[in-house]
């Protein structure tokens, strides 16, 4: 039995992870970074249709939003993030309970 329950906190602290993770910086904006556009088919999708994608981009930031659009987020902070490759960390907070 105690096995059987270890295996069951392991999952609960896998679940509380992924949930965080869904909270960071969307998909497309990791993407975007690393130069590259998202391909999940859902982002592409909505890319295509000129909008946020609903299952990724729910909290959409000023990222996200240009991403949209088609072009770079014109915030400096992000411009500088992005030179960086990496995600601006002020525009799409990883979201964590405090
Ligand atoms: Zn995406
Ligand atoms: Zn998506
Ligand atoms: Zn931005
Ligand atoms: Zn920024």
């Amino acid at each position: 039995m105690k096995f059987i329950k270890s295996l069951l906190a392991i999952g609960c602290a896998v679940a509380v992870m992924a949930s965080y993770s869904a909270m960071a910086a969307s998909c497309c904006v990791k993407a975007k970074a690393k130069g590259k556009d998202c391909d999940h088919k859902c982002c592409v999708d909505a890319r295509k249709a000129k909008k946020t994608c609903d299952s990724c981009q729910k909290e959409a930031t000023c990222c996200d939003k240009a991403i949209a659009k088609g072009e770079d987020c014109a915030h400096k902070c992000c411009i500088d993030a992005a030179k960086e490759k990496k995600v601006c960390e002020k525009c799409n907070p990883d979201k964590k309970k405090e």
